[in-house]
């Protein structure tokens, strides 16, 4: 028999819904208090293209899993996995989920990873969750790590450890947004370091939220493996259209 709390639920629900409305965050459309988006923005999140280079991200052609460069470079992520395109409306609401204080939207944003590329991590044999860590004194300033609450809630939903207190951000470096290519590979360089008792001969997921030239996460991914890593497995949420 189901409980009497059961009966009315959905009367509850719906209640709540008209004292507290929803709005996507997108359109503006009222929505369940259960759902993030509307069922049309969801459908407007800009997929990532079929093929590209599983290590950079660099679009490739036909089947081919990694690209020119990377087949002979050293110290790269394993795997590089991306959900969405950095582009509108996501772009919009990634900007809005790091800087405007909206990180409660981490859980429904691991929501959508999970529900586009979750399959993908299941079948990695991961043993913990890393987020590429914020510096103390920019954490302090910003208040939260937008990549360890997302590497968090994917913790928790593929069933992993969540490991943040093993690979830290040793340097300040200049924010890379206004740096071209080489200047970011240079600003982030040895900005990394990891602890060899943590990661040593272990599979890590490498967690953060916007790809751009993967110069950050790649500097992370050679610190993780100066301690030993045996894969390192990137998972970004978007990655920059170039
Ligand atoms: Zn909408
Ligand atoms: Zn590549």
């Amino acid at each position: 028999m189901t409980h009497p709390i059961q009966a009315v639920k959905p009367m509850l629900r719906a209640l709540l819904n008209v004292l507290f409305p929803v709005f996507c965050p997108i359109c503006g459309r009222s929505i369940p208090d259960s759902e993030f988006l509307c069922t049309h923005c969801i459908t407007t999140l800009p997929p990532i293209p079929k093929n590209y280079c599983l290590t950079c991200g660099t679009s490739t052609q036909g089947t081919v899993s990694e690209c020119g460069t990377c087949l002979y470079e050293i110290g790269l992520p394993e795997r590089v996995y991306f959900a969405f395109l950095y582009l509108e409306p996501l772009s919009k609401l990634i900007v809005r989920y790091k800087f405007h204080d909206r990180s409660e939207w981490a859980e429904p944003l691991a929501d959508l990873l999970m529900e586009r590329i979750g399959d993908l991590m299941h079948r990695e044999d991961l043993e913990m969750v890393v987020p590429v860590p914020l510096h103390p004194l920019r954490l302090l300033w910003r208040g939260y790590n937008q990549a360890a609450l997302l590497a968090g809630m994917l913790a928790k939903k593929l069933h992993r450890p969540f490991v943040t207190n093993a690979l830290h951000r040793s340097k300040m470096t200049r924010p890379q947004t206004k740096l071209n290519q080489k200047a970011r590979l240079i600003n982030v360089q040895d900005a990394f370091v990891a602890k060899k008792a943590t990661f040593a001969d272990r599979t890590i997921l490498l967690v953060d939220d916007v790809f751009t030239t993967g110069s950050t996460v790649w500097a992370a991914t050679r610190a993780l493996k100066d301690a030993g890593a045996r894969r390192v497995v990137v998972c970004c949420l978007a990655r920059v259209d170039y």
